[in-house]
């Protein structure tokens, strides 16, 4: 019997990106210079917005365009509960007050929850599209709030037939090792607001300056970002085979009368993830997937009420105790893939 072990999430490295990476080793010049500012040209392009800045991480990407934003103490900056704490230390970096908001079932923020939470000191909207499914973008930027757009689970997912990341403010993105494209460890910010990315550009690195303020030290490397520009010329392919991925997990789960990942008229899913939502518990069902080898893990590990110690999300709280999130990367083979889908068929 053949014994199969499939990791819930895997970057995908290709032999092209060894060789992208490997010239700027040879050139010599590995810190930030010609190849960062490449990668930001290449993703203001993709996402056909006027300007990008890189970054080191997501979070500080999320940094860094709060203070773009100048958001700071007393103001409220919304956030949906069900998402990671990255979120919540950027708002607490600048010392805001985060309101944490219930979610749909699709994961994604509620209209109606962030429609309650808002009142005069409400400065900024952050929004996540969970899993790689944009959020309802027209209802929230109808609230008449700056959005800042959470795309590190997203990029290539489109909204009305446009790539989300070009309908906020800002927008920021992940290129952490298991995200939809990596760079090992970065971050993006994309905006058509070209002054706002020549502040952030600013603060992310604090040499040779004529005047003094605080300053950071975000930056990305050439390195990395012949990587990203490596990865992002891939990631159209990839999001195919996600979304071909995630069609065969439906074929065998939509008889079963799950609540499934899908797209709609307006939303194109990049499959980051594939959630299913079950009517029990997990935990048994992941027990059971890991004793075939399928290393299958609830949605998020823990939603920021728990950690705040809040009441009141009942959707949050139920998603995360009820979903199971598949193996879905370029990189999963059909034989794993077979494995995981006859496995399922047993199983649930
Ligand atoms: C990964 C992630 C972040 C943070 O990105 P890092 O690069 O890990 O700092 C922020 N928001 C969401 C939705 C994420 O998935």
């Amino acid at each position: 019997m053949v014994s199969f072990f499939v990791p819930h999430s895997k970057p995908t490295l290709t032999n092209s990106d060894i060789k992208s990476v490997a010239q700027v080793i040879r050139s010599g010049h590995i810190a930030q210079g010609k190849k960062v500012e490449e990668f930001e040209e290449k993703i203001a392009q993709f996402l056909n917005v006027k300007a990008a800045g890189a970054l080191n991480s997501g979070t500080a990407a999320l940094h860094l365009a709060l203070l773009a934003l100048k958001i700071k103490t007393k103001d409220e900056v919304i956030i949906p509960s069900f998402v990671c704490a990255a979120l919540l230390n950027a708002i607490g970096y600048v010392g805001a007050k985060t309101v944490l908001v219930d979610i749909e079932k699709n994961f994604n923020l509620s209209v109606k929850e962030v429609k309650k939470k808002i009142n005069r000191r409400t400065k900024l909207l952050i929004v996540p599209h969970m899993f790689g499914l944009p959020a309802d973008l027209n209802e929230l930027l109808s609230l008449g709030i700056p959005i800042i757009e959470d795309c590190a689970q997203a990029i290539g997912a489109e909204y009305k037939g446009r790539p989300v990341g070009s309908f906020g403010v800002l927008s920021i993105f992940s290129f952490y090792a298991t995200k939809m494209i990596t760079t090992g460890e970065g971050g993006m910010i994309a905006s058509n607001d070209k002054r706002l990315i020549e502040k952030i550009k600013d603060l992310r690195e604090y040499d040779k300056r004529d005047d003094y303020h605080l300053r950071y030290n975000y930056k990305m490397t050439d390195l990395q970002a012949a990587l990203g520009i490596n990865q992002l010329a891939q990631l159209p392919v990839w999001i195919k085979k996600r979304r071909s991925i995630a069609a065969q997990y439906s074929q065998i789960l939509a008889p079963k009368g799950y609540e499934l990942p899908s797209d709609t008229r307006d939303k194109t899913h990049a499959f980051y993830r594939y959630v299913v939502t079950l009517p029990q518990k997990n935990l048994s069902l992941l027990k059971l997937l890991h004793q075939k080898g399928i290393h299958a893990a609830p949605a998020i590990h823990q939603p920021l009420h728990r950690y705040l110690k809040l009441k009141g999300f009942p959707v949050s709280e139920h998603a995360t105790d009820h979903t199971l999130s598949l193996p879905i990367y370029p990189s999963l083979t059909p034989d794993k893939l077979h494995h995981i889908l006859s496995t399922l068929q047993i199983l649930l």
